[in-house]
């Protein structure tokens, strides 16, 4: 199957009320789990790369892979995106190699790290999403600095996160400038800031609604019931997993993540896309640890990455299920680029205003 663009599957899933996690991938076993994991409940696939994966993998090998993984699965509808593009050409260049959506975060300059103003997000926002739509790829925009709200800063991941001090203003999207934000840009989905943060240790307890503000996500929501919002930093950092991590010589403090009844609970106001890394990391090298303490003797790597591949494998499909993705892939029928950039050409897929309230 062709792959799909980020903005027709975020669509549908807005018409049937579910949402799609979004995984990290940097390597072949990472694509094969998520793919068998969606076949088996047939669901739509985001699989999506950071500037370090493309620099990990490689823009060929990840793009061929992709390729591989679509010959395959043909049954599967997949959308390769972006995550946290940081400038004009990272967007550009993903969308050479295949990419069908690209984020573009210009909450924080191209160095990745220091926070920029609005106009300056609103500026290379537009920019990219003017080009990304020429073509027919679909594109993400946040508004807001993503961070905890317990520390008062960001969380650095892959070299990509605010630095020093944040004010909570920052750290929550503000929901009249959502609305400036996507009618200026034109973005088809966007990410905002509500306490989640990226890696392992998002919150120091069980969050409420002090450190993770669900309220956030429906007052944007009420604000902009057509656009498809995202949800960063949303592994729930299962205990059972920080716990088998830490039965096999591992060093992890305790720590939480965000719950799965918070992320349903977003996807009943708007929330399209749910971006999980840590859980794929934590659910394969947990494995790796209890062959290397069980198997002492073992120096096949696939002994390694075969019962992680089935790990994360387990993960994603849950995911799918919870999320309610499962069930929809087959029914989809892709679209192709030049069709939606004829569509994006025709104003068809302009923002729509329609049921604002007078907030604005
Ligand atoms: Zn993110």
């Amino acid at each position: 199957m062709a792959k799909i663009t980020l903005r027709q599957l975020l669509d549908d899933a807005a018409e049937r009320g579910y949402g799609v996690p979004a995984f990290n991938i940097n390597n072949m076993e990472q694509g094969l789990a998520i793919m068998e994991a969606a076949a088996a409940v047939d669901a739509p696939v985001i699989m999506q790369a950071s500037r370090g994966a493309r620099g990990y993998a490689g823009d060929i090998m990840l793009s061929r892979m992709i390729d591989a993984l679509t010959e395959m699965y043909p049954q599967i509808p997949l959308c390769l995106h972006q995550d946290h593009g940081n400038e004009e050409a990272t967007c550009a260049t993903a969308i050479q190699h295949g990419f069908t959506s690209v984020m573009m975060d210009g909450s924080l300059k191209a160095d990745a790290m220091t926070v920029a103003d609005y106009d300056y997000n609103v500026g290379i926002t537009r920019s990219v999403a003017t080009m990304a739509h020429w073509i027919g790829a679909s594109v993400e925009g946040e508004l807001g600095v993503l961070g905890s709200l317990e520390h008062g800063a960001g969380e650095k991941e892959d070299g990509h996160g605010a630095e020093g001090e944040i004010g909570h203003d920052q750290l929550l999207t503000d929901p009249d400038q959502a609305v400036d934000f996507v009618r200026a840009t034109k973005v088809d989905a966007l990410a905002i800031a509500m306490g989640t943060s990226h890696g392992a240790y998002k919150f120091t307890r069980k969050p409420d609604g002090e450190i993770l503000a669900m309220r956030v996500v429906e007052e944007i929501h009420r604000r902009l019931p057509d656009t498809h919002l995202v949800m960063h930093g949303s592994s729930s950092v299962p205990q059972a997993l920080q716990d088998m991590f830490n039965a096999f010589g591992g060093e992890m403090p305790q720590t939480w993540g965000v719950p799965v009844e918070e992320i349903a609970r977003g996807i009943k106001h708007g929330v399209r896309k749910v971006n999980i890394d840590t859980d794929c990391r934590l659910a394969m090298t947990a494995v790796f640890r209890k062959v290397s303490t069980q198997a002492r003797g073992e120096f096949d790597p696939r002994k390694f990455l075969k019962p992680a591949m089935d790990a994360m494998r387990e993960l994603c499909r849950e995911r799918f299920e919870q999320f309610g993705t499962a069930g929809n892939a087959s029914r989809i029928k892709v679209i192709p680029l030049a069709e939606m950039a004829k569509r994006y050409r025709s104003g068809a897929l302009d923002p729509e205003f329609k049921n604002m309230t007078a907030a604005a």
